[in-house]
């Protein structure tokens, strides 16, 4: 077994999600891929939580809710087989947390990749419906194809919001080699905090 401490953006993600929500949370995994991400999340917000999972491929909708039968997690997960830019019109509330673990799913399409412009629409809805004190984690992928472009991109949305409205913070594994992904999380403030 290897020694880490934080280890990677992914797992980081995790951790902050542990923090920061609660039984009963509303949360949305914006790309569910093989369902890894949907089953932490489905069993982080407890019986009376719930999860909007969003995936364009058919095949990584059957696999996550094959992954959530198994766990017997699958009543409290709604899968959404559409683009997750589009994710407000499947939600008609506010939510607690929203992880997008961006790129492809690995041994299955890498051709079905996310793209800057989609991604890009889908944080800012992602931001819109999620409460004041809501989570945000962003997993990028800067060593595949366009997805260096796609972090520069939501980067730069990001670091334009208002201080006083978001805290936006980014995690870079700098002494890993190969262009390790990166982590961007997003806290939505509640108001008076400043
Ligand atoms: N969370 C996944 C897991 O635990 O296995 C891994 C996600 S994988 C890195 C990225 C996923 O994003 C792929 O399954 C891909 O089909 C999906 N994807 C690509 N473009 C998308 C879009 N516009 N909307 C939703 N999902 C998208």
């Amino acid at each position: 077994v290897k020694d880490f401490f934080l280890k990677n953006a992914l797992r980081v993600s995790h951790l902050i999600m542990q923090k920061e929500l609660q039984a009963g949370a509303v949360v949305v995994d914006a790309t569910c891929g093989k369902g890894n991400d949907t089953l932490f999340l489905a069993n982080l917000v407890g019986e009376t939580g719930r999860v909007f999972a969003f995936d364009i491929q058919a095949a990584a909708i059957e696999l996550t809710r094959e992954k959530l039968e198994q766990h017997n997690c699958l009543k409290k997960v709604k899968l959404i087989q559409d683009s997750h830019e589009k994710m407000d019109y499947y939600i008609n509330e506010l939510v607690d947390g929203v992880m997008f673990n961006l790129g492809y799913l690995p041994g299955v399409n890498s051709n079905l990749i996310t793209l800057p412009e989609t991604t890009l629409i889908a944080v800012d809805k992602a931001l819109t419906i999620l409460r004041l004190g809501g989570i945000l984690t962003m997993v990028f992928y800067p060593g595949h194809k366009g997805g260096q472009a796609e972090l520069d991109m939501v980067r730069d949305y990001l670091s334009s919001l208002s201080q006083k409205e978001f805290e936006v913070s980014q995690l870079n594994f700098i002494n890993q080699i190969n262009n390790p992904p990166q982590l961007i999380i997003v806290k939505k403030l509640r108001r008076g905090n400043i």
